[in-house]
């Protein structure tokens, strides 16, 4: 502990800022999108400063950073940034640098986009890459969903920005309850419990209160210091996994996407909205998730096909009416799309005689 260093913090941001933006800190006068990918800020000043913004996996390695560092000494004085959704920005104050810099990315495969009515970078969680609870991968849907709906990403085609995020269990580490379209992992079966393992892996009083349904009880043998699990009450969720190490839910087969829909996070025209269900299930099929990939592009073919401009995923649905957004889309609706979690979903239920048939 001797030469311990601690509690320093991250370094101040202001370290990492092109002079400009120091000079301009606060006072910029407006800004535009010049074409896909690429913004033109203007000080109060007249000062201008450019980024061009360029999709990244999210997962790099230090070869693959050291490479965009190299890029961002040539054109940008050294300096770059990472967006909220793990896009790359390299800042350009020198605007005669702005075209041999977009060669130079075209050239190395560094598509540009993300800006404006686009279907940006999605945002997305560790998958079978780290995390111990998913019921999917993140970063192989995310490159199969991606590669199909590539030209949405350097285009401004769309009524409005489609955020699309990921999560590969219930926790949603991220952004899905709050996207346009959201992917989610669910798992399919209930914890097999190793009842042998359980007494010295796991707080018996913690797992139990980690069930939102109530599913799990003391084993009502005393001398087996374990859980039993009322599998008709259990829907799958993994918490009491993420809880108890002898608890594993997760089936391969039967784990599998769900596809959630209509939510955003600003303020714009509509308040903020929680996505929600749109497809229960699709099941896992690496390495490219057809199934899931065929149905988002349905999705979103039928929002752009049928939104006025400016409108978000959840305006459009809000517009024509949930039982529309199933029609147009070619969804089944299924027992699975109606809340049946606790008080709150009499809220969910229609109370009104207008409906369309
Ligand atoms: S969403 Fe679930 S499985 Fe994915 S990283 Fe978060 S906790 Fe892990
Ligand atoms: S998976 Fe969820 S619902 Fe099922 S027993 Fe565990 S915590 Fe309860």
């Amino acid at each position: 502990m001797a030469e311990r260093i601690t509690d320093i913090g991250p370094p101040h941001y202001s370290k990492f800022l092109p002079p400009i933006i120091k000079d301009n800190y606060g006072k910029w006068a407006s800004h535009e999108i010049l074409e896909p990918g690429v913004l033109k800020h203007t000080a109060e000043s007249g000062a201008e400063i450019y980024s061009v913004r360029v999709g990244s996996p999210r997962i790099i390695t230090t070869l693959f950073a050291r490479d965009i560092c190299a890029l961002a000494d040539k054109y940008c004085g050294g300096y770059l940034r990472f967006t909220s959704r793990h896009n790359i920005e390299f800042l350009v104050t020198d605007k005669a640098q702005l075209e041999p810099l977009k060669a130079e990315l075209k050239k190395a495969g560094l598509p540009i986009g993300g800006t404006g009515h686009s279907v940006t970078n999605i945002v997305h969680t560790q998958g079978w890459i780290h995390c111990h609870t998913p019921a999917i991968d993140a970063s192989g849907i995310v490159k199969a969903v991606m590669d199909d709906l590539f030209e949405y990403f350097g285009s401004h085609k769309l009524p409005a920005q489609v955020r699309i995020s990921l999560a590969c269990c219930l926790n949603m580490c991220g952004a899905v309850h709050c996207s346009d379209i959201a992917i989610c992992g669910v798992h399919r079966t209930p914890p097999k419990i190793m009842h042998e393992k359980l007494r010295h892996l796991c707080e018996i009083p913690t797992t139990i209160a980690s069930c939102p349904t109530g599913a799990i009880r003391p084993h009502p043998d005393k001398n087996l210091k374990s859980v039993i699990v009322n599998e008709p009450r259990c829907m799958y969720c993994g918490n009491c996994y993420t809880m108890c190490p002898a608890l594993p839910c997760f089936d391969s087969e039967k784990g599998g996407v769900a596809l959630l829909v209509g939510g955003k996070v600003s303020n714009a025209k509509s308040p903020p909205a929680f996505s929600r269900l749109a497809v229960p299930y699709i099941p896992n099929n690496p390495p490219r998730w057809p199934e899931t990939v065929a149905a988002i592009r349905k999705i979103l073919i039928k929002y752009a096909e049928g939104a006025n401009k400016w409108e978000r995923v959840g305006e459009w649905i809000e517009r024509i009416g949930w039982e529309k957004f199933f029609e147009v889309c070619d969804i089944p609706f299924t027992f699975q799309h109606i809340d049946d979690y606790k008080f709150q979903a009499y809220d969910t239920y229609r109370t009104s005689m207008h409906f369309k048939f």
